[in-house]
C-alpha cells in the first residue's frame, strides 16, 4: 500500500514556497497598510485556527444530531455551540449558522419563505442596498418580483412614508432592510409597523452593523424583525460566512429547508467552528469595548473630514461605516481609491444616492473603522487617518505627497502589529 508522502500530515506552508510567498505577502500587506474597506476586518488568531482546523475534512448535511452521514458527534457539538452562542448574542430563539455567505443566507430565506414570483420590497443598490436583495443580475432578481425603495433626496435617509406608500401599492410578501452602504441606524420598529400594515414579513440584513447590535450600540432588530440575516466576517469580526436568526418556530422548517437543501449542500464545518469562535468572542465584555472603538473611530474620522469641508452622505454615521461625496473635490471614486491605495489606505469606490455617475467611476468612497479598531486604533489614530485621506484627496496626482503619506502610514502600522510574519 502506498504511504502518505513524508510530512503530509505534519509539514505546513514551508512545503509549498510559491504559495507561502503569496500568503506571506498578504500578511505583510495587511500589516503595513490601513484597511478601511467596510466588508473586511481582522480576525483573531483563535478564529484563524478554528477555520483552519480538521473540520475541513468532515462532511455533514442537515441539522445537528440529524445528519445524513455518521461520525458527526463533534461536528454536532461545534454547530450546537455556534447556534447557542448566536441566539444568546442577539437575543432570539433560533439560528442557522450554515450559510456559506451572506448572499446564501438571503437566498435561502427567500427560497424558504416565498413562492416563485412573490413580491419583495427591498432597498435599491443605488441607494446603498445590497446586490443579494434581488438585483436583476442575481438569481433572486430573476425569481421574485422586486420593488425598490431608496432614500429621500433631502436627508439621504430611508423615508418610511415612501416605504409605506410602495408597500401599500405593491403588497410585498417580504420587506428587506439593511444595506452595504447605508451609514445610519435603521428604524426597525417603524419598518415593522409598515410590514404589519400590509401583512408582509420583515427581514433585516445586519451584515454591516451586527457587531454593534451584539454590543448594544445599535438598536437590535429583535423583536421587530421576523428574520435577521448577517455575514459573520464584517462587523462581527469572524469567520467568512453567513447567518440567519429568527424567533418564531413556525418559520423554522421553511428557513432551514431554504438553506439546505434549498441553496446549499454540505456544511463548511471548519467555517462553522470559526463562527462558534467569533460568537464566543462577541459574548465577552471586551467586544463591547471593541465596538465602542469602532463607533468612536468612525465619529472621529467623519468629523476630521467634515471639518475640512468634505461632504458625508446623510450628514455622517451612526455605525462604523460612512460614505464620502467627492463631487466638491472634482474627483471620482475610482481615481481617489487608487491614490489612497498607493498611500497605504485601502478604501472602495462607491456610488452615492442619486449618483449621476456610473458604478465604475462613481462620485463617492466608502470608509469603515472596523478593521482599524480591531488592531487597536483609537481616536488619535483615526484623526491621523482623516488627515492623510485629506492630503491625498487634495493632491491625488502628487507622487511625492503620496509617498510621504505612505511612509507615515507604515510607521503607524508598525506600532500596531497584527499576525506574526508567516
Ligand atoms: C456583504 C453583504 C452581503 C453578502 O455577503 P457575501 O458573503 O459577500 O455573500 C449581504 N448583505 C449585506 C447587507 C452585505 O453587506
Amino acid at each position: 500500500m502506498p504511504r502518505p508522502a513524508p510530512g503530509y500530515f505534519t509539514s505546513g506552508l514551508e512545503a509549498d514556497p510559491e504559495l507561502a510567498a503569496a500568503i506571506g505577502g498578504e500578511v505583510r500587506r495587511q500589516q503595513d497598510g490601513i484597511e478601511l474597506i467596510a466588508s473586511e476586518n481582522l480576525v483573531s488568531r483563535l478564529v484563524l485556527e478554528a477555520q483552519g482546523s480538521v473540520f475541513t475534512n468532515k462532511t455533514v448535511e442537515g441539522p445537528a444530531y440529524a445528519r445524513y452521514y455518521g461520525g458527526a458527534e463533534f461536528a454536532d457539538a461545534v454547530e450546537t455551540l455556534a447556534v447557542s452562542r448566536a441566539t444568546k448574542l442577539f437575543g432570539c430563539r433560533f439560528a442557522n449558522v450554515q450559510p456559506h455567505s451572506g448572499s446564501n443566507a438571503n437566498a435561502g430565506v427567500f427560497l424558504g419563505l416565498l413562492k416563485l414570483g412573490d413580491t419583495i420590497l427591498a432597498m435599491d443598490t443605488a441607494a446603498g442596498g445590497h446586490i443579494s436583495h434581488g438585483h436583476p443580475a442575481t438569481l433572486t432578481g430573476r425569481d421574485y418580483e422586486i420593488v425598490r425603495y431608496g432614500v429621500s433626496r433631502a436627508t439621504e435617509r430611508i423615508n418610511l412614508d415612501e416605504v409605506r406608500a410602495l408597500a401599500q401599492a405593491r403588497r410585498p410578501k417580504l420587506i428587506v432592510a439593511g444595506g452595504s452602504a447605508y451609514p445610519r441606524a435603521l428604524d426597525v420598529s417603524g419598518l415593522r409597523a409598515v410590514a404589519d400594515e400590509v401583512g408582509a414579513l420583515l427581514m433585516v440584513d445586519m451584515a454591516h452593523f451586527a457587531g454593534l447590535v451584539a454590543a448594544g450600540l445599535h438598536p437590535n432588530p429583535f423583536p421587530h424583525a421576523h428574520v435577521v440575516t448577517s455575514t459573520t466576517y464584517k462587523s462581527l469580526r469572524g469567520a467568512r460566512g453567513g447567518l440567519v436568526l429568527w424567533d418564531d418556530d413556525a418559520l423554522s422548517g421553511r428557513i432551514n429547508a431554504g438553506i439546505f437543501p434549498g441553496v446549499q449542500g454540505s456544511v463548511m464545518m471548519h467555517i462553522v467552528a470559526g463562527k462558534a469562535a467569533c460568537f464566543g468572542e462577541a459574548l465577552r465584555p471586551d467586544f463591547v469595548a471593541y465596538n465602542q472603538a469602532v463607533v468612536d473611530g468612525a465619529q472621529t474620522l467623519a468629523a476630521t473630514l467634515a471639518e475640512a469641508g468634505v461632504r458625508l452622505v446623510a450628514g455622517g454615521t451612526d455605525t462604523g461605516l460612512m460614505l464620502v461625496d467627492l463631487v466638491n473635490h472634482g474627483l471620482t471614486g475610482d481615481v481617489a481609491a487608487k491614490a489612497l491605495e498607493a498611500a497605504g489606505l485601502a478604501v472602495n469606490k462607491n456610488q452615492i444616492p442619486f449618483d449621476p455617475r456610473p458604478p465604475e467611476a462613481p462620485s463617492g468612497l466608502r470608509l469603515s473603522s472596523n478593521a482599524g479598531a480591531a488592531r487597536g486604533f483609537g481616536v488619535a489614530e483615526f484623526a491621523s487617518i482623516g488627515g492623510w485621506i485629506l492630503r491625498v484627496l487634495n493632491a491625488p496626482a502628487d507622487g511625492g505627497a503620496i509617498e510621504t503619506v505612505r511612509s507615515e502610514v507604515r510607521e503607524l502600522c508598525a506600532r500596531f502589529p497584527i499576525y506574526p510574519a508567516a
